[in-house]
């Protein structure tokens, strides 16, 4: 690596520096998010992808980048988001609105302190794929890698789950 490359502060990313600069609130570098734009970008012009694993890469990019002026309450809506998907076998477009009802329930937020290991995928491994069926196996792939740092602090991410079925139980829903 030389030093015209940048450093997420987040996910670890290596990337040739040039990216405009990057204003949110997530742990990442500018080069890192210009990436993550692209995933995004290839999930917006393609119906399926959009449906299969879009969730999934915004849920897993933004658990990646914890840390830094990231809000916990962002950090664990996005990895309620990863437990539904992976664990309970939700399909993608039964998640935003579970993570809408647990975002207006919860008032204060547990702080989820940053896995001691980070995944080898990331974004810019998504941003690589050749073809659309390369990208949501990526997508995949990196989301269980992420998931998977995350392990220490799965049971307490399961318990606030919990909070959003409870939410949707007194709805009578
Ligand atoms: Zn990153």
């Amino acid at each position: 690596m030389t030093s015209t490359n940048s450093r997420c502060p987040g996910c670890g990313s290596e990337i040739a520096v040039g990216a405009l600069p990057y204003r949110g609130y997530y742990h990442a570098s500018a080069e890192c998010w210009a990436q993550y734009t692209q995933v995004l970008a290839a999930e917006y012009q393609d119906a399926v992808l959009f449906g299969q694993v879009h969730q999934l890469s915004v849920d897993a990019y933004a658990v990646q980048h914890a840390g830094g002026q990231h809000p916990d309450k962002s950090v664990c809506i996005h990895l309620v988001g990863l437990h539904l998907l992976l664990e309970r076998d939700f399909k993608p477009f039964q998640v935003p609105a579970r993570l809408q009802a647990l975002a207006a329930e919860i008032k204060e937020w547990p702080h989820f302190a940053q896995p001691g290991r980070r995944a080898l995928l990331t974004a810019k491994h998504v941003a690589e794929a050749a073809s659309t069926r390369e990208h949501a196996m990526r997508v995949r792939d990196w989301a269980d890698q992420v998931w998977n740092t995350w392990e220490p602090h799965h049971a307490e991410v399961a318990a606030l789950a919990e909070r959003c079925f409870a939410v949707e139980a007194r709805a009578g829903r």
